[in-house]
């Protein structure tokens, strides 16, 4: 598969948006033009050229050299020079995929119905092309950070956020996907082969890097977990200042498995009580952190009372447990309360990868897949009937996208030149 070690060359590749082919070929043959489109497109986009280092990056480009592309039929691409740091960007037409002879339009349409939930290989045939094509084109994309595309979309950094881990399978080894989410946005698409708090950590670890990148004073100030050790664990060597919360719906379904050899019906309704305590303590303001312990305790008073001691001192330990985590949650508004959203996108990612065995084995490039289909996640629009129609989990996040076409705005936020 696809190896990482070719860090010494610089990916300066920007997509430009020429609307048209024919737009294209005619600025191609005028120098002036070419360059002053370009820099017309990036000024509209608001972006900066990733110059190096040392250069302040004045704007001033030259037109460099050109080379024919042999693969895509001797198409004529320009590659503008910085005139200052001497750095080289490689402009793209919006209807060229990088180092790739598969075109935007027919790469959308498999990415679509990829993302519809069909199989590559049933992509491949619908879309005539081979299921190891379109599994590298979203390889390619996810080479580059989500951290990176979400902020080129004017994201801020997620202060409260939602981590959890799903278990999956690769052939017959289980596997562990660490995610963070903020509302619709995947910020986080990890994979980990062990459930170890180290291999959390590491993984985690990767978006706090991005972040701090980005912004050096980055800090967390909330993270809800469903309250698994090495997720919890790992979260507070990240971040250590942050407000740890447990999920309440998680609390909601893990009651019952607290009550095993009663009655069906009995543990629904010691649920349903638990399930009116939260939803009162979360809609008084004022009193709910003191309420909550109070509740707590009468409910598993109840609970002795009704099913036996031995039960009412089991669920009163693991409230004793769990209740920091609650009152976290509680305390403060801003918190996240539930992980629905997550568990949403888990299902949709965990689907993906089964559809896709094929190719998801210990020698695949599961960290760039996985980016790849966090990118189609965050930036595919929902559908026509859907609650947010017409609109992508970045708009409906507050972020600005490049354009109203959404895999036009994947192949611009995924440049390498763009800063
Ligand atoms: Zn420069």
């Amino acid at each position: 598969m696809r190896h990482r070690a070719k860090a010494t060359h610089h990916n300066r590749t920007i997509t430009v948006d020429f609307c048209d082919e024919s737009t294209y070929f005619q600025v191609l043959s005028d120098g002036k033009a070419f360059v002053e489109f370009v820099l017309a497109f990036i000024l509209a986009l608001g972006f900066q050229l990733a110059h190096k280092t040392t250069c302040r990056g004045g704007g001033c480009l030259t037109r460099h050299s050109h080379y024919a592309r042999v693969r895509l039929g001797g198409l004529t691409l320009w590659r503008l020079q910085c005139t200052t740091c001497k750095a080289v960007f490689t402009v793209l037409p919006h209807f060229v995929l990088r180092y790739r002879t598969m075109r935007p339009a027919v790469a959308r349409d498999a990415l679509i119905a990829t993302h519809g939930g069909l199989s590559l290989e049933w992509c491949a045939v619908i879309c005539h092309i081979s299921p190891m094509a379109l599994y590298r084109v979203i390889c390619a994309f996810g080479q580059h950070h989500v951290v990176t595309v979400l902020t080129r979309c004017g994201l801020p950094l997620p202060t409260y956020i939602l981590a959890d881990e799903k278990h999956s399978r690769c052939l017959t080894e289980r596997v562990y996907l660490p995610t963070i989410v903020r509302g619709r946005v995947i910020w986080h698409l990890g994979y980990s082969a062990s459930k170890s708090a180290a291999a959390f950590t590491e993984s985690y670890g990767v978006f706090q890097r991005a972040a701090l990148e980005y912004e050096p004073s980055y800090q967390v100030r909330g993270a809800l977990t469903d309250g698994f050790d090495s997720t919890v664990s790992s979260m507070r060597t990240l971040f250590p200042g942050a407000r740890l919360g447990f999920c309440l719906r998680h609390a909601l379904n893990k009651l019952p498995d607290k009550l095993i050899g009663v009655s069906a019906s009995v543990r629904q309704g010691l649920r349903s009580k638990f399930h009116a305590l939260l939803h009162r303590c979360r809609q008084r303001k004022s009193l709910r952190v003191v309420a909550l312990g109070q509740r707590l305790r009468h409910l598993a008073n109840r609970i002795a009372t009704t099913v036996g001691e031995a039960h009412g001192e089991r669920v009163r330990q693991w409230f004793q447990a769990k209740k920091a985590g609650w009152y976290a949650v509680l305390e403060d508004p801003q918190m996240p309360a539930m992980s629905t959203m997550l568990d949403q996108a888990h299902n949709a990612i965990d689907r993906k990868l089964f559809a896709m065995k094929g190719f998801h084995h210990p020698g695949g490039a599961q960290a760039a897949f996985l980016t790849g289909l966090a990118h189609l996640y965050n930036l595919i629009p929902y559908q026509r009937r859907a609650l947010n129609a017409g609109q992508c989990g970045v708009e409906v996040e507050g972020g600005r996208v490049p354009t109203s076409d959404w895999m036009l705005n994947l192949q611009i936020l995924t440049s390498g030149g763009f800063r």
